[in-house]
């Protein structure tokens, strides 16, 4: 299993507004900040400047049970990676 643990039987299936990235998550809840692009908050700001928010750019499109996490685990991994293992 790439997004979730081995025996996971239920979970949610997300779709990032802002990068596109599909993916799986442990957690279902109806919005959630994107793990690809969404964790980039600048510290760096001035302390004049508002606190950042977070974004939660990632919507949930379903949850996902049973035999259903396998495969779109499998089938998401797999588009992920490309079928490209030189990097490993
Ligand atoms: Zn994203």
């Amino acid at each position: 299993m790439y997004y979730v643990p081995d025996g996971t039987e239920v979970c949610g299936f997300y779709e990032c507004e802002d990068c596109d990235s599909r993916f799986l998550n442990i957690r279902i809840v109806p919005r959630m900040v994107c793990p690809y692009c969404g964790k980039a908050v600048d510290m760096e700001i001035g302390p004049d400047d508002e606190t950042p928010v977070e974004r939660e750019a990632a919507k949930l499109l379903q949850t996902v049970e049973g035999e259903d996490v396998e495969k779109y685990d499998t089938l998401l991994s797999l588009a992920v990676t490309g079928g490209d293992y030189s990097w490993i």
